[in-house]
């Protein structure tokens, strides 16, 4: 059974954001009695709860709802869940190694029922409607709270209006309509689509979801948090003897509304509160460069955000010019406990996306894509340290992948026409042809061009072919030592050696060497990548002999394919 029920009798007070005014835990619109304040805290018995989790906690499954005393539903019996949260953390090794970082995390939210994060919101805002009765909910949405809601309504008994922008993707339309919902696309920006509803609830006298307001979302992202904390701890060890659980130095995520990074800052202020960790984690929230009223906001110093009329941005998730009280929260969070806001172009979201999927497997909707772009700037800026521990919100919804994202020739087709014919009958067999079949898909792989890796380091190695496999036109050969790699040049001929330079038996100067001493290799291009700082003297060693240096954990798979590809083009201008 999924429903987890309270341990304890539920006991929750509403705290007032604005007054600081305690109301007990009534019925929403969650409204402060004292000023009229429409943000809530929810808070609980932190002493008895931190006193029983540690043996309760062992019994019970990895959910989201094994936190239960610390989400606001008053009766068991309105849970509604599907399995949600529980997402495994992933160490991202081929993106750590290519950005020299150590400690990359990926908290894989794709996991969830209908594939992003937003499904722990539903659960619990969902259950939480439930338990007060309510039976009609209008909602605005860029795409992925419209489907979560709709699949959870299900479950509910709810009818669900959702206003979307008419930019959003039709697939995802489609999926909200085969739930049930009502899909209504509106021609404008999300922020006056959020008006359009709200205006429309109103008329209609349905409840509308509140966002950010709400205290069931921000308190349902509280459970990233809880889960992180336990899978780090489990991963790197607790981080000092009579605390059980672990804080990153960075939550990352691509923010719109806010409301991950704020549910997971205060799933971490209460986890500080019951001494399960030890300090509190760093947000860095990323934008599109195209609709970044909060970077922007933050940069010019301001505690209120201005907005951004008209959104100029493919990644149309995070697509919100109006970001209203989220901004105000995390500008003091970020003030207060340090972070950053930063902005990705949509093409340094697109590179991202398309990293994520080659290197780690993971095929991401733009917006998660948008954090990993944030990363990579934040890294090379040297604001997150190459041995932090950083946890990237990968909250992405994999629909079916929209064209713009690949280029022309992804597809590669085999006419039905040969494809039919049969082998050739036995009078043929003289000659044994290759059928036209086999013939047309020789065809499609064509790798001309022959790479040799030479690299004793076999992670090393094996992230390299990785970045080379994934362009598909080169044949690539490997040596893992010095001796080896130069007579497997010697064999093969390649096309352009990539060398390590520190290596057993002979090191890459003595290869390099051995190459220019041999009339038939001496002009073939050297890449040399190494995590070695050079000596001034070594530098020269290498000066007029080889044609790339690239320093190990600091480049990216990119700047080392147009390496390869100016040096191959080069040589066939020569020849
Ligand atoms: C909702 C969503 C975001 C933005 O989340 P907020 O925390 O509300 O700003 C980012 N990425 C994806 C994939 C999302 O679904
Ligand atoms: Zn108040």
């Amino acid at each position: 059974m999924l429903i987890i029920p309270s341990a304890i009798p539920v006991e929750i007070e509403l705290e007032c954001g604005n007054c600081g005014y305690k109301q007990p835990f009534g019925n929403p619109p969650y409204i402060c009695e004292k000023c009229g304040h429409d943000w809530m805290e929810a808070r609980y018995d932190y002493e008895r709860i931190s006193r029983l989790w540690p043996d309760i906690l062992k019994q019970r499954p990895f959910t989201m709802w094994r936190y239960r005393e610390l989400l606001p539903i008053r009766n068991d019996k309105y849970q509604i869940t599907m399995g949600e949260g529980g997402t495994a953390l992933l160490r991202a090794n081929n993106l750590s190694m290519m950005l020299g970082a150590q400690n990359l995390f990926i908290k894989d939210e794709r996991q969830n029922p209908t594939n992003s994060f937003k499904d722990r919101q539903a659960a619990l805002a969902i259950s939480m409607l439930k338990e007060a009765g309510i039976t009609e909910l209008v909602v605005a949405s860029t795409g992925n709270v419209a489907i979560s809601y709709s699949a959870y309504s299900t479950h509910a008994g709810i009818k669900l209006w959702t206003f979307l922008p008419s930019l959003v993707p039709p697939e995802k339309m489609r999926e909200i309509a085969i739930y049930g919902s009502e899909v209504i696309k509106v021609t404008a920006t999300y922020d006056e689509t959020k008006k359009v509803a709200a205006r429309y609830a109103k008329h209609k006298g349905i409840t509308v979801d509140r966002g950010i307001r709400d205290i069931g979302t921000r308190e349902s992202m509280k459970t990233l948090a809880f889960e992180v904390a336990e899978q780090l701890a489990a991963e790197l060890g607790p981080p000092q003897p009579g605390i059980p659980w672990r804080t990153p130095d960075w939550f990352i995520q691509a923010v719109s509304g806010g409301m991950g990074p704020i549910g997971f800052f205060k799933g971490y202020e209460e986890l500080y509160r019951m001494g399960l960790v030890d300090r509190l984690p760093k947000l860095a929230l990323i934008q599109a460069a195209g609709c970044a009223p909060m970077v922007q906001s933050f940069h010019k110093d301001l505690p209120k955000a201005e907005p951004v009329e008209n959104p100029n941005t493919r990644v149309i998730t995070i697509a919100t010019g109006a970001p209203g009280p989220a901004y105000e929260y995390l500008y003091k969070v970020v003030k207060q406990h340090g972070g950053t806001f930063e902005s990705a172009t949509d093409e340094e979201t697109f590179r991202a996306l398309h990293i994520l999927a080659k290197m780690e497997g993971l095929s991401i909707e733009p917006a998660a894509a948008t954090a990993f772009a944030g990363l990579f700037k934040l890294l090379t800026k040297g604001i997150i340290k190459r041995h932090e521990v950083v946890v990237i919100n990968c909250s992405g919804h994999t629909f079916p992948v929209e064209k713009f994202l690949l280029d022309e020739d992804w597809l590669k087709v085999v006419p039905a026409s040969v494809a039919e014919t049969a082998p050739p009958p036995m009078a043929h067999a003289k000659e044994s042809p290759p059928s036209r079949l086999m013939g047309a898909l020789e065809k499609l792989d064509e790798r001309v061009r022959r790479i040799a890796i030479v690299e004793d380091n076999p992670e090393a190695a094996r992230l390299l072919r990785r970045i080379l496999q994934t362009r598909g036109d080169f044949q690539i050969v490997e040596a893992h030592t010095g001796k080896e790699g130069l007579t497997l040049i010697e064999n093969t001929q390649p096309d352009l050696v990539l060398l390590d330079l520190m290596m057993p038996d002979m090191d890459g100067f003595a290869v390099i060497d051995h190459l220019k001493n041999n009339p038939r290799l001496k002009d073939t291009p050297v890449i040399v990548i190494t995590a070695k700082e050079l000596t001034a003297q070594e530098k020269r060693r290498l000066q007029g002999q080889i044609q790339i240096l690239l320093q190990k954990g600091s480049f990216m798979d990119d700047e080392l394919l147009h390496g390869i590809n100016a040096l191959l083009e080069n040589d066939k201008g020569e020849e």
